[in-house]
């Protein structure tokens, strides 16, 4: 079952919700609703950029 990790940024409680239960209304802990996703992260990002920069490589390399 995948679950998303969800932190407060008020008291910095972390707890995961299942999918399909929709976005949580407030932190179960202190019931604030600043808090942020922490399962979805920068990694995304990361691969989407090296694989990018491989391309970018590789037509240079022909024109050359
Ligand atoms: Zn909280």
């Amino acid at each position: 079952m995948k679950m998303r990790q969800f932190k407060c940024k008020q008291c910095g409680h972390e707890w995961d919700e299942k999918f399909g239960s929709g976005r949580p209304e407030k932190c179960p802990q202190c019931g604030s609703t600043g808090f942020f996703r922490t399962d979805s992260g920068p990694r995304n990002v990361g691969c989407r950029r090296a694989s990018a920069n491989k391309k970018a490589n590789k037509s240079s390399d022909k024109d050359n």
